[in-house]
């Protein structure tokens, strides 16, 4: 937890502490960075609001320190603008202050449940044209090129390569790759959609892209590629 408020950040360490979670409480992004350079973290919870460093930089920086962690902000931000900013520099979810403890606790339970269950797909390799999907090994190629994907870029991406060339509702995908049912954070769907194709496409080259396309209204389908 990287929270600089005093009062915020004892009561979040009290409310986990007591629900069975060892928490190290950082105050600043220099203390935070320096403790992710040696302990692994399952899920980091972060203040946007820091005094010794933007917290988009600080989301990036823990990123690169620990690309398999999840990676939750808290922000008092309105401004819709930052969230989106700190979901492309590598959060995989927000909570936006104030929150009850109640909603965080739900949020991080269901965050590290998933991570720890087996995903969809079963021990399996699903193989679209030249995208594979390694489940076991949480690895995608393309075209035997490595797409490197962060842990929900991942989890999305397995969960569209389940149902290919179906469509699949934003409803579905955020319970299933988010938990996340009991709230419309349709820009985090929206942002790892967004890297999804960014990497995939880097990853192509001039080959042709698995795409996902947008259904109005309704959710994403992923096509496979046609070689
Ligand atoms: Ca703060």
């Amino acid at each position: 937890m990287v929270e600089d408020d005093e009062t915020i950040g004892a009561a979040l360490l009290a409310g986990l502490s007591g629900h069975g979670h060892t928490v190290t409480w950082e105050k600043t992004a220099a203390g935070a960075l320096d403790a992710a350079r040696v302990h692994p973290f399952d899920l980091v919870l972060l203040d946007l609001g820091l005094p010794d460093l933007d917290g988009v930089e600080v989301c990036r920086r823990l990123r690169l320190a620990q690309p398999g962690t999840i990676l939750v902000i808290l922000t008092a931000r309105r401004d819709e603008i930052d969230v989106v900013v700190a979901l492309e520099a590598g959060a995989d979810d927000y909570l936006t202050k104030p929150f009850r403890f109640a909603e965080l606790l739900a949020r991080v339970r269901a965050h590290l449940r998933r991570s720890a269950a087996s995903p969809p797909g079963g021990g399996a390799e699903l193989v679209l044209g030249e995208l594979v999907v390694d489940v076991p090994a949480r690895r995608v190629t393309l075209a035997g090129t490595e797409v490197p994907l962060r842990a929900k870029e991942f989890d999305l991406l397995n969960r569209l390569a389940v149902d290919a060339g179906t469509a699949v509702s934003r409803e579905d995908l955020m319970t299933d790759v988010w938990d996340a049912h009991w709230f419309g954070s349709t820009k985090t769907l929206d942002v790892h959609v967004a890297a999804l194709r960014r990497k995939l496409g880097a990853a192509a080259g001039s080959r042709a892209v698995p795409e996902i396309v947008t259904l109005r209204g309704h959710g994403y389908r992923l096509e496979a590629p046609h070689s």
